[in-house]
């Protein structure tokens, strides 16, 4: 099996090597990028399972190399590590494209866990039956093997969390499911009850897979939470 390799951009040497020692120390290959210019050149030249972007980083914060990573690779899971905890924090740094936070300071298993969880979502389904594989509602098809995501045949560019999102929902087609289900099962209870994290990532998949056609898949239960139907 291929070691999954780690981009780890952080700018404090000590909490750096610290992390990096555990990442290798559980099995994965870490290249370590002590500033967001070296961090951006490393994710454009070399394919990672999974990006750690330290926010409060000199020069090129951590938002600004989400964004240049996003550029280049929609798909690759960027988990931010932050010591500002205010929501609004989260929101421009899930607006950059990052998929997950992690506050400083952080226990570092609390980070084992995490990364787990992406690189486990990012290769699973490959042993999936067949009619697993894509999902369709109308005329948006999602391919769990590739990743992949269209709707009339045009390619939609997706997160992560908005591919791992919009699966879940997929897969309970014309259900409806609260905030609280979607929470626990793509975000793996780790995100505190009562962030409107849901929310604001239901908001960038209507963007992307709604806004620009006719007929509307998402749809929202006033109190109860959303459900995907062609209606
Ligand atoms: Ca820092």
């Amino acid at each position: 099996m291929k070691i999954p390799a780690i981009l780890y951009v952080e700018d404090e040497p000590k909490v750096a090597a610290s992390v990096k020692q555990g990442l290798e120390e559980n099995g994965f290959e870490v290249d370590l990028a002590p500033d967001g210019a070296v961090g951006s050149f490393l994710a454009g030249s070399k394919k990672y399972d999974l990006i750690l972007l330290d926010v409060n980083l000199p020069h090129v914060s951590g938002y600004e190399v989400c964004r240049n990573v996003r550029v280049k690779d929609p798909s690759v899971p960027i988990i931010m590590l932050t010591a500002m905890q205010s929501i609004d924090n989260k929101i421009s740094g899930f607006d950059a494209g990052a998929d997950d936070y992690i506050v400083k300071p952080f226990e570092f298993r609390e980070l084992l866990a995490r990364v787990k969880v992406f690189l486990k979502r990012s290769t699973a389904g490959s042993g999936d039956p067949i009619d697993d594989v894509i999902l369709r509602i109308a005329d948006l098809e999602l391919n769990t093997d590739d990743k992949t995501v269209t709707r009339q045949g045009q390619p939609i560019s997706l997160t992560a969390k908005e591919f791992a999102l919009l699966e879940y929902l997929l897969r309970r087609k014309g259900r409806v499911t609260s905030r609280a289900e979607i929470s626990e099962n793509v975000w793996d209870l780790n995100f505190d009850t009562g962030t409107n994290v849901v929310d604001v990532y239901i908001n960038f998949l209507r963007k992307k897979i709604d806004k620009s056609f006719e007929v509307k898949l998402i749809h929202t239960k006033p109190g109860m939470g959303y459900f995907l139907k062609e209606l």
